[in-house]
């Protein structure tokens, strides 16, 4: 965090001084009261399930001098209080004023239903082989983790890749407003968090939303060959728009030649910048369609912050993903894919697709369920098993009840039952593929974040 003293933090929370030195300066903000060190802002977040009001004193005790509060406490020995009217909005108060300090630095917002994390990740890759950048971590992506991001920054930044999740009409509006991007990815638009959209068409709203909140005359760069983003791209005059495109040659950035390697580790395509008539191969550390067009994608804001095509192509194949997002192990020379860390119907695609992409003598599918997608849920399941059928899957194993509706569906479209197996718990689960799996298989391991898919891999990876 760029320092900055209590005045400064009063003015930008719109908060009053209770307590403590207005002069005194600041440089790291915790929401946590386990992660506060000795001289940390500690903000008590009202959230869900815990009220950050009730840690105020393990903050303390950790050495926290500043507290900002909602409710009224009784002041300790000699920390600083703030009291401000509501905690989550000063700390995005706080944040967008923090933005502000940064004059020179370019920001990058990327939203879309599935891929986020992953896309950022490839580009932020790909811009630190020519800047100084910067990444949300984990999957800080929401209405707390996008303010941290940036209070996290210490000003020595070129260039910030920020994700943006969202989950309700104006979520990405709020993060854009504290963000100011320049440049805004929409990777693409899907059935994600339904149960509270209620429509597709209040998703595309959402995520358009990132392009409505650019900071001054922004760019967007958008996958055209996503119907919904199509539709949303016609909508804006005031930005310029970059796109990008498997499927179309007219793109601003259209890829073709698409080699995905068997190895699961490597994929090649070659890409075609209108603007210049380039054309150029590039090859990168990741595997899979999906990722191609996660790749286009950096490769577009890359080259809008006018790196050159080798740079480019060194930090594509220097990417690191976050964990859990399709990782490769090996197991009795079987091909494991751990995609655990979350999934609905647009990234279940996608995973399986690239499942059956893989070289090998079998396809598995381990899939839990997809969750949040209230009303669509029992639909969403069934055409997904519909999908696997056409796929030509060689065995569908699904855990507990919900996800047993992605084998009805597989089995009304006329799925070999003997390939379909149902199972209500992870133990059995790993014991049943420690029995049958063979050098050769490929196995994609995937369901939404609660049921915790990666479990069926360890216990399997136990057993040697
Ligand atoms: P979340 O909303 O949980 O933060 P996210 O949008 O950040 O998700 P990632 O974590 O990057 O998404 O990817 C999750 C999974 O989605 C991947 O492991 C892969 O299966 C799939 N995926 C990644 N990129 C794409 C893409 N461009 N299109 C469709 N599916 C994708
Ligand atoms: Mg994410």
């Amino acid at each position: 965090m760029i320092s900055m003293n209590l005045s400064e933090i009063a003015e930008a929370t719109g908060g009053k001084i209770v307590q403590g030195n207005p002069g005194r300066d600041y440089s790291n903000l915790v929401i946590d009261s386990r992660n506060a060190k000795p001289g940390d802002i500690f903000v008590a977040i009202v959230g869900e399930n815990n009220d950050g009001h009730d840690f105020i004193f393990e903050a303390l005790s950790n050495g926290a001098e500043l507290i900002i509060a909602s409710r009224s406490i009784n002041p300790e020995a000699g920390e600083s209080i703030l009291q401000v009217k509501d905690t989550t909005r000063a700390l995005q108060d706080l944040a967008s004023y923090h933005r502000g300090l940064m004059e020179d630095v370019t920001v990058i917002g990327v939203t879309g239903s599935a891929g986020k994390t992953t896309t950022r990740d490839i580009l932020y890759n790909v811009l630190g082989e020519d800047f100084r950048a910067y990444k949300s971590p984990e999957n800080y992506n929401n209405e707390y983790g996008l303010p941290l991001t940036l209070l996290g920054l210490n000003g020595d930044e070129d260039v910030i890749v920020l994700e943006m999740g969202a989950r309700n009409l104006g979520d990405i509006e709020l993060l854009a407003e504290i963000a100011r991007p320049h440049m805004g990815i929409i990777t693409n638009i899907g059935a994600a968090h339904l149960e509270n959209f209620g429509s597709l068409e209040k998703v595309t709203r959402a995520k358009s939303e990132l392009l409505e909140n650019m900071a001054g005359s922004g760019t967007g760069i958008l996958n055209y060959d996503d119907e919904n983003i199509r539709q949303v791209s016609g909508k804006f005059d005031d930005i310029s728009m970059i796109s990008y495109s498997l499927e179309d040659d007219n793109a601003d950035y259209y890829a073709d030649d698409v080699e995905v390697y068997p190895s699961g580790k490597k994929s090649e395509f070659k890409v075609r910048e209108k603007s210049t008539g380039d054309r150029k191969r590039m090859v990168m550390n990741r595997s899979g369609k999906h990722n191609v067009y996660n790749a286009l994608s950096a490769v577009a804001a890359a080259r809008k912050l006018n790196m050159d095509w080798g740079s480019i192509q060194k930090g594509l194949l220097n990417i690191e993903v976050t964990e859990l997002r399709q990782e490769i192990r090996e197991f009795r020379g079987a091909t494991i894919i751990n995609d655990a860390y979350n999934a609905n119907p647009l990234s279940m695609r996608a995973a399986l697709d690239y499942l059956t992409s893989l070289e090998g003598d079998r396809n598995i599918a381990v899939l839990g369920t997809m969750l949040e997608l209230g009303g669509f849920e029992r639909v969403a399941h069934l055409d997904l098993g519909e999908y696997i059928e056409e796929l030509d899957l060689d065995m569908l194993i699904t855990l507990d009840r919900t996800a047993r509706t992605i084998a009805e569906g597989a089995k009304k479209s006329g799925m070999d039952r003997e390939k379909i197996y149902t199972f209500q718990d992870k133990e059995n689960i790993s014991v049943f593929l420690e029995d049958m799996i063979k050098p050769g298989d490929n196995i994609l391991v995937k369901g939404s974040r609660r049921l915790k898919m990666e479990k069926i891999v360890e216990l399997l990876l136990e057993q040697g």
